[in-house]
């Protein structure tokens, strides 16, 4: 766990703790599984739209403290946004916990907890799942992704 602990940011566990957005909609538009073979995280996605608006989502399943983290973060970092923005914010991210971006210009708030991840690139996958699978569902897709079939 010790490498973990310098990830471990109080915003991480508070959202790992308490879960934001967690359960199941009623009815939603659009739902893809995410799987992280290399950790054991397994996350449904579901997103309901108002046109081309995130108008709310939802995120259940089993996972690390950063993929349950993440995917609470980004919750609430998209409801009510646009699709295009969904999609900057996910290019932000991925650029982030990659080590490729500039956080400073991503305009990322809290999501900006998750860029330590760089250094642990096994972690990276877990911190960027419910992204991966939130990206599919905005594209209309609905088949399980896993990690292992990204090579971006
Ligand atoms: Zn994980």
């Amino acid at each position: 766990m010790s490498e973990l602990d310098d990830l471990y940011q109080e915003v991480i566990l508070d959202h790992y703790k308490r879960p934001r957005n967690w359960g199941r909609l009623a009815a939603p538009d659009r739902e893809v599984v995410g799987h992280n073979p290399l950790c054991g995280d397994r996350i449904t996605i579901q997103v309901q739209l108002d046109g081309d608006v995130i108008k709310d989502l939802r995120v259940e399943g089993s996972g690390c403290a950063i993929s349950t983290a993440s995917a609470s973060l980004m919750t609430e970092a998209v409801k009510g946004k646009s699709m295009a923005e969904a999609e900057k914010l996910f290019a932000g991210f991925h650029d982030l916990v990659t080590g490729k971006g500039d956080p400073a210009g991503a305009a990322l708030g809290k999501l900006a907890a998750f860029g330590g991840i760089s250094e642990y690139p096994a972690r990276v996958k877990c911190a960027a799942l419910a992204w991966h699978a939130l990206h599919s569902a905005l594209q209309g897709k609905s088949e399980t992704i896993s990690t292992e079939d990204d090579h971006g």
